[in-house]
């Protein structure tokens, strides 16, 4: 992209908890955005209708929005009890997104993926990114959310696009309608007497605007590394590494 060529996002999944924040925060800095999701929720930005396993109206949105740059948030939400609609939407869709955007020549996509995709039941202290998926994922979402990751991850640097992953972990703010919801019900039913583990767990939890600018950032820094980048990169994470 030539320094003077505008970037355009198109917001897959943009209808969503994080999908909306992120849309929200591309406008707020003058950025033009479309959104391509299921089920519409906005009359101030061009949207397209389309199911994301169908690579076709993934293609027609980039044609008619004009993006190069896909920030791809759609998923079933975790809890659904339909290991198929999974593997559709997060193995295939994520395929047909990837097809799509090299078809049409799109240079850049970020991908939301979750920290549920390495956590093996066991504690996690102090991991980051290295760490790679278990062999049994926890339960089907976190199997297509790590294969989606995998596939997104290995598209990088082919046939002109460039890709990153992001891996939140509980996501909390205005529009969140699982976590919270989730807690609140609970409380509800009165089904509060329990104990998870010796109740000094912690969990990661991050503001959703904070995902939303991550994912921006993201995508502002998804350009060709040079190789004074690349050897820097590998220098840091050799110092990060244990001795
Ligand atoms: P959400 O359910 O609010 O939003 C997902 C959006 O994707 C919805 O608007 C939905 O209509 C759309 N969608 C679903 N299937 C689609 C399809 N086949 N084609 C097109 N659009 C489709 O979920 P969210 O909480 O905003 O999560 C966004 C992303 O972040 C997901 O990929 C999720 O796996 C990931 N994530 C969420 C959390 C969290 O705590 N909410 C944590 C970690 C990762």
């Amino acid at each position: 992209m030539s320094p003077t060529q505008r970037e355009v996002y198109l917001v897959i999944g943009g209808s969503g908890f994080v999908g909306r924040h992120i849309v929200q925060a591309l406008l707020d800095r003058g950025d033009s955005v479309a959104v391509f999701d299921i089920v519409q929720r906005y009359d101030d930005v061009p949207f397209y209708s389309g199911d994301i396993s169908d690579e076709e109206q993934v293609s027609l949105a980039l044609q008619r929005s004009g993006a190069n740059c896909i920030i791809h948030t759609a998923s079933p939400p975790h809890g659904v009890e339909d290991p198929a609609l999974y593997w559709k939407v997060n193995v295939e869709g994520t395929k047909a997104v990837i097809a799509a955007a090299v078809a049409n020549k799109v240079p850049k996509l970020v991908y939301t993926s979750s920290a549920g995709v390495v956590f093996n039941g066991e504690d996690l202290v102090d991991i980051d990114e290295r760490l790679l998926p278990p062999e049994k994922a926890m339960d089907a979402y976190n199997e297509s959310k790590a294969k989606a990751e995998e596939i997104v991850l290995a598209a990088n640097g082919k046939g002109g696009l460039l890709t990153v992953a992001l891996r939140p972990a509980g996501i909390f703010g205005p529009g969140d309608r699982q976590a919270i919801v989730g807690f609140a019900t609970v409380l509800e039913e009165n089904k509060a007497h329990f104990q998870i583990g010796d109740n000094t767990n912690l969990f990661d939890w991050t503001y959703v605007g904070n995902v939303a600018y991550a994912h921006i950032l993201a995508a502002d820094k998804l350009v060709p590394p040079t190789e004074v980048d690349v050897k820097t990169k590998r220098e840091n994470l050799d110092k990060a590494l244990p001795a």
